[in-house]
């Protein structure tokens, strides 16, 4: 495995693989890595000749006073489970080779970062477009995975690369989740141990809103309402936003169908975690 932290280093490999007819796949990704990675890289690796991962914290998509700064790190570790992966190289860059001196162009995805998490965080969605659209002119792949525990990000990243004509594969891979449900999290690190059971507020909540679906439910209030209820039984809990939108508009739906996701971020103590539920899907 190859860690390489140059742009120029890197865009030079993966041309020679691209002469060589090799296909690439890459999964982006901030490091501190958990089993939610590792399961990209696995689907990485059956698609293509050489996987390619970044390890990369993007300070565009944080806003003032977020987690920049204190965001989970730890390189070492990362490259043993990336290794253990089968990831064939790690680009690694510092924010020099990012972002130089003189930066100034952005990616901005429009109504669709509208809503949810772009309402709490303006300057996220377009970081992320940002650095995607970068991180894919310098790697260069065939394919691309991310995950559906950021489901909006995955409908951002899917519509830049329409809008775009970028000539890239985008595939979205179900959420990994510890045995009690959490849904894994770099920034579950976060979590103090009583903060840990008011965690599983939101996989729960998803589960009722499941099985009110389930049960034939289908005005989109009468289900936040419930979710909401289930949130706030969990103490230490701050609800940021409870949704339940359209799958690729990310528009408020009133009454749900297969086209619809319920869509939450709360903050458990420090953390703010989110966790989405798509109707229809097994829950
Ligand atoms: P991050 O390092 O948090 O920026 O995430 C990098 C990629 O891993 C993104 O595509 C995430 O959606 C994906 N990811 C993070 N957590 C999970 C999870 N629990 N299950 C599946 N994918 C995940």
């Amino acid at each position: 495995m190859e860690i390489i932290e140059i742009v120029r280093d890197i865009q030079d490999f993966s041309e020679s693989l691209r002469l060589r007819g090799k296909r690439i796949a890459f999964v982006p990704t901030m490091g501190y890595l958990h089993d939610g990675h590792l399961k990209l890289m696995e689907e990485g690796k059956k698609r293509s000749d050489c996987l390619v991962t970044s390890i990369y914290v993007n300070p565009t998509q944080f806003g003032p006073g977020e987690d920049l700064d204190k965001y989970p790190r730890d390189f070492e570790r990362d490259e043993r489970l990336s290794k253990d992966a089968g990831v064939d190289v790690i680009f690694y860059p510092p924010n020099s080779q990012m972002y130089p001196e003189n930066y100034q162009t952005y990616v901005n995805v429009e109504n669709i970062t509208n809503n949810l998490c772009g309402l709490t965080r303006p300057v996220h969605f377009r970081g992320v477009a940002t650095v995607c659209a970068k991180l894919f002119n310098i790697v260069k792949p065939h394919v691309t995975i991310f995950g559906r525990k950021d489901f909006q990000q995955l409908v951002v990243i899917k519509r830049m690369v329409t809008d775009l004509n970028m000539d890239i594969e985008v595939v979205g891979m179900p959420t990994v989740r510890e045995p009690d449900g959490l849904a894994m999290s770099s920034r579950n690190a976060y979590l103090k141990e009583d903060e840990r059971e008011s965690a599983l507020s939101l996989s729960r909540s998803l589960k009722r809103a499941a099985d009110l679906y389930n049960h034939g439910q289908r005005d989109a209030g009468i289900i936040i309402k419930e979710v909401k209820d289930v949130i706030e039984k969990h103490p230490g809990t701050r609800i940021d936003y409870i949704k339940i939108c359209d799958v690729e508009t990310m528009k408020d739906a009133g009454r749900l169908d297969e086209r619809s996701v319920l869509a939450l971020a709360v903050w458990v103590g420090t953390p703010r975690l989110i966790d989405n539920y798509v109707f229809g899907e097994n829950k």
